[in-house]
């Protein structure tokens, strides 16, 4: 893989040539942006480069034995340090430290990728930190996270940052055609529903994935109609359920920045992301209350800050979610707590913190 395979990143890669052309990598890069952008891609590209034995024009062979090694991941000069579970163990990091006391192997450039750099915790990001103040040479470290307020700042003030933009509806659209052979409208409505990351696009090529998530909003915009047992069973479905809780949560979230856009215009099919449930978005939109949507939208980023740093039970987080949604404004509200505390303040996450 190389960087001409990276799909929407021209700023990023255009600069990671120019520092390659002229020696100036520093030791450290953070690459920021949405999942699924292609911060990882791009990291692997360099680190291929970087050790390709005949690159030219700042691109790899894809030929030589390192180019091989890398292709398969058996290059003992990339190192790559991932979370299990939630978080990036204490242990990676200490084996990490071990490791960088040797040279690079095989005389190039080694390349460290710690991927989702915001899921290390204290004791993780300080012993990192330890080895970015006195980085040992020869060595490129690459971090990746949503946003550099994400890590220590610390830590980030030592990288570079590189932001990556989400990609656009019609880059991703074009990618499904001409890789995946997926059908133009198909391929349409996948990458509005993408919210500009592809690596979304492809799961939602998945029919199950795509149902499931059809299920979710068609039961979020039945809130107000649930009994309490209802509610309480849709939320026990929905943890039991498998899939990545935060990204359902970013479902929903664009899903009520769909119900803004209804309050706000007459709704069109081009304005909504979701765009196959064009048909019943309106008559939702008008059983919410427009000021509910971004306490509704807020909550839900929040949600998804607890979900990264704690561990936060799904089935109570979802319980206090619906129930939120249920009761909407009004003297019952539970929105007029700031948002995330007022659902640390339900019963049911306090439970679950024990
Ligand atoms: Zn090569």
């Amino acid at each position: 893989m190389g960087f001409s395979e990276i799909i929407g990143q021209d700023r990023v890669i255009r600069l990671l040539r120019q520092a390659l052309r002229h020696g100036r990598l520093p030791h450290a890069l953070l690459f920021t942006g949405l999942d699924g952008v292609g911060k990882r891609r791009t990291a692997l590209a360099l680190a291929r480069v970087l050790n390709c034995e005949s690159a030219s024009l700042g691109d790899a062979c894809d030929r030589c034995l390192s180019c091989r090694k890398m292709a398969s991941g058996n290059h003992p000069d990339l190192l790559l340090v991932e979370r299990e579970g939630q978080f990036i163990r204490i242990d990676r990091i200490r084996d990490l430290q071990r490791r960088l006391r040797f040279r690079p192997l095989e005389g190039g450039k080694r390349v460290i990728l710690i991927h989702d750099a915001e899921t290390m915790r204290t004791e993780a990001a300080n012993a990192l930190l330890k080895i970015l103040e006195e980085p040992p040479p020869d060595n490129l470290f690459i971090l990746t996270a949503p946003d550099s307020t994400a890590l220590l700042p610390t830590i980030a003030s030592r990288c570079l940052c590189l932001r990556f933009q989400p990609l656009t509806r019609t880059a991703i659209a074009a990618h499904l055609r001409a890789v995946h052979a997926v059908s133009p409208d198909r391929a349409d409505l996948v990458a509005s529903l993408a919210g500009g990351s592809l690596s979304r696009a492809l799961t939602f090529l998945d029919e199950e994935e795509f149902n499931r998530r059809r299920q979710l909003l068609e039961t979020t915009a039945r809130i107000k109609d649930l009994a309490p047992t209802e509610v309480l069973a849709a939320a026990e479905k929905w943890s039991g359920d498998r899939g990545d809780l935060s990204e359902d949560l970013e479902w929903v979230k664009m899903w009520a920045r769909d119900l803004l856009v209804a309050h706000l215009e007459a709704a069109r099919t081009e304005t909504l992301i979701n765009q196959d449930l064009f048909g019943q978005l309106g008559a939702v939109a008008a059983r919410f209350d427009p000021q509910d949507i971004p306490r509704l939208f807020d909550t839900l980023c929040a949600l998804q800050r607890a979900l990264r740093h704690q561990h936060l039970n799904k089935r109570s987080s979802l319980e206090a979610l619906f129930f939120a949604l249920r009761a909407g404004t009004g003297k019952d509200s539970l929105w007029h707590q700031p948002l995330l505390p007022a659902l640390e303040q339900q019963p049911f996450i306090r439970a679950a913190h024990g």
